[in-house]
């Protein structure tokens, strides 16, 4: 079992994940005594989408295959809203960025559908993330953009991977294999 702490400090240190930011993405502001952000709560949500992403997202919950960290903000101070680590089946939202149940498990189908699409830094494209997008809208009914739309913010937003950290994350791979 990887400590979350000493796997934080070793991921980031190589710019291994993929985050989501929650700006741009809404048409509507935040309500008031929205029910608290929970690992249940999530759960609820994405039964009560009940679409066949968003179900599929709540059975990995459930069944422990996805495991969801909650942390009070992202870890790397870059205001991401949600992150996925390549290779890893951990998935980590902060919640300072969620509004409601309904939004975190938006975000939990986007991270989800990146663990299904098992991307790779090298194999990683901008068709995952519309893919991701296209989940977090079956999970999240607040999230209202149109295919054309996710299109949009996957062109501008994307990718972040540059040649330099694929080069760092490959020579750091070959040097776990040496050890
Ligand atoms: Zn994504």
């Amino acid at each position: 079992m990887v400590k979350w702490n000493d796997f934080f400090k070793r991921e980031s240190a190589l710019a291994r994940e993929i985050s989501t930011a929650s700006g741009g993405t809404r048409r509507n502001t935040p309500s008031s005594g929205v029910p608290s952000v929970s690992e249940e709560s999530i759960i609820h949500a994405l039964r009560q989408a009940g679409t066949k992403e968003a179900l599929a997202t709540s059975k990995l919950l459930k069944r422990g295959i996805i495991h969801l960290k909650l942390v009070p903000m992202d870890p790397l101070g870059k205001g991401a809203a949600g992150r996925y680590y390549f290779g890893s089946n951990k998935i980590l939202l902060a919640l300072d960025k969620l509004r409601s149940p309904h939004e975190a498990a938006g975000f939990v189908a986007h991270e989800t559908r990146h663990y299904l699409q098992r991307i790779t830094p090298q194999t990683y494209r901008r068709i995952h993330e519309f893919e991701a997008y296209q989940w977090q809208r079956a999970a999240d009914a607040t999230f209202q953009l149109s295919d054309q739309e996710i299109l949009q913010l996957c062109l501008r937003s994307k990718p972040v991977l540059t040649l330099e950290v694929i080069r760092s994350i490959n020579l750091y791979q070959n040097r776990l294999q040496r050890n």
